[in-house]
């Protein structure tokens, strides 16, 4: 499938809601147009909040295993049409179809496993004379935001456990890759009640009107750390819950006793999968001195065998940067590293041509203070950097405003033990990364974010918490 002859719709209430005005949606492999999907209005977001608030009552009356059962229904049914969703996603995002499919399959998993939770009611005392008890309540219009990454994981992250904890949701999709929420939401029509799940397409506007919405009680926002912001200023004004999951810049670092034949692969992919474009990347590499140089040629070497292309090509291992902002600005990274003099071993050319290519570009030891750095790439360009001791890498993996996550790589466990209770995330992997489940809180320290996804914490974030205290006769 090339193109797309169908029409997109929002989903508001429960029915397909088309609008006046609309937006391109581009194939990043090509620049073609792959579909013109609506253009909400602030009218269209305010008919979206109300549809979800009136439904609100009788979703969060149902019981937490009703919910459940309509939220399996719903990963099933999304489930099996993978196929169309995954080459729709390929369109609007570039990723590769075979990963794309298998993103749709992994989240239709996560919201089944998310929907097995419940947060249970504790009883804190039970004494002759008094009684009491912690239950949660759900919080009312969960506003949901999310980027063009993996725009239908983190859309499921978000819908499963507001939903599963009785508040209905309304989803804004990024305006880049809007194609998959919006089927998502196609497909909710049939299971859940109206108003339940809505869905709404439209420019960044719409995101700050939702954050600013007076009848929306909790945003869960993913994206990057200077939006994050934003969203936590302008949700104050009405004291909104908020989960931010924002920006990283995380650091892997190899220790010398490290084999570097062995992890060159999967560094190599903790680095560039999804064309680098995922949170959790490997945006800074420390390497042992000792092993620096065997190891670099070897992640060269391994990097020269990988195929970027359009993801519709079976051949193809890394697609394109998802847009033209995020094309340009690792553009303009890779020309500053040029300027600047230092040593690219990979990549760093640049074709012309239709779609936003960039090769795996490797940096041999840029200085720390250099752009490629100190900054979050979200593309194919991986500053490489060397080490002499252990104290020196852990201060220089923690100098940065970003905390999200970190992986230490060797056989010496109990070495890579202790440097991973000194980094400053939320996640830290050792020997492996990028290891993601519903069972295991995520989320960032520092400027990475506030508050986690999955695990009971992560449900607990759509409730509120509620004492109830009985004097006994
Ligand atoms: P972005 O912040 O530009 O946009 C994210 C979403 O926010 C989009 O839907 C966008 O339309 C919306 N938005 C934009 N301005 C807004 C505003 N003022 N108010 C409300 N919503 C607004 O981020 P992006 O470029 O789409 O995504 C890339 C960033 O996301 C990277 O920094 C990456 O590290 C981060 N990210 C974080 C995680 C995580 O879990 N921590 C996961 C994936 C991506």
């Amino acid at each position: 499938m090339n193109t797309v002859t169908r029409e997109f719709s929002m989903t508001i209430n429960g029915k397909g809601v088309t609008s006046e005005k609309t937006i391109k949606v581009l194939n990043p492999a090509t620049e073609e147009v792959v579909a013109q999907v609506p253009d909400a209005t602030q009218e269209d977001l305010n008919n979206a909040v109300r549809a979800a608030r009136e439904a609100f009552p009788k979703w969060a009356a149902l019981s937490v295993d009703e919910r459940a059962a309509k939220l399996e229904e719903f990963a099933d049914a999304f489930s099996k049409r993978s196929e169309e969703i995954g080459n729709l996603f390929t369109l609007e995002m570039g990723r590769p179809l075979q990963g794309a499919i298998g993103e749709v399959i992994g989240a239709a998993k996560t919201c089944k496993a998310l929907a097995q939770k419940r947060l249970p009611r504790e009883i804190l005392e039970d004494k002759e004379h008094h009684f009491v008890e912690k239950v949660h309540t759900p919080l009312g219009v969960a506003g949901l935001i999310v980027p063009w990454n993996f725009p239908v994981t983190l859309a499921i992250w978000k819908i499963t456990p507001a939903l599963l904890t009785g508040n209905p949701v309304v989803i804004k999709p990024a305006p880049t890759t809007p194609i998959t929420a919006l089927l998502l939401g196609e497909i909710a029509r049939d299971i859940f009640p109206p108003g339940v799940l809505n869905v709404v397409s439209g420019g960044n506007e719409l995101g700050q009107w939702m954050t600013e919405h007076p009848d929306i009680n909790k945003i869960s926002f993913t994206g990057s750390t200077a939006t994050g912001k934003k969203v936590m200023k302008s949700a104050s004004g009405t004291l909104k819950r908020v989960t931010l999951e924002l920006g990283g810049n995380d650091a892997a670092i190899v220790l010398e006793d490290a084999n570097p034949k062995e992890i060159v692969e999967p560094i190599f992919w903790a680095a560039f999968r999804n064309t680098a474009q995922v949170c959790i990347a490997t945006k800074r590499l420390f390497v042992h001195e000792k092993i620096y140089d065997e190891f670099l040629k070897e992640l060269v070497q391994f990097a020269k065998t990988v195929k970027v292309g359009n993801g519709l090509d079976p051949a193809s291992q890394i697609g394109p940067l998802q847009n033209k902002m995020q094309f340009e600005k690792v553009k303009d990274l890779i020309e500053d590293t040029k300027k600047s003099g230092f040593n690219i071993v990979c990549g760093g050319e640049i074709e012309e041509g239709n779609g936003y290519f960039i090769p795996v570009t490797i940096v041999d030891n840029p200085p720390e203070d250099s752009r490629v750095v100190v900054e979050e790439a979200f593309g194919p360009v991986l500053p490489v950097l060397k080490y002499s001791d252990y104290e020196e890498v852990i201060a220089r993996a923690n100098n940065t405003e970003y905390g999200l996550g970190g992986s230490v790589w060797g056989n010496d466990l109990d070495r890579a033990r202790s440097i991973a209770e000194r980094l400053d995330t939320g996640t830290v992997w050792i020997n492996e990364a990028q290891v993601l489940s519903p069972h295991f809180p995520f989320g960032g320290h520092k400027q990475s974010g506030i508050g986690v996804e999955h695990s009971l914490d992560g449900i607990a974030e759509y409730t509120n918490t509620k004492t109830i205290m009985v004097k006994k006769k």
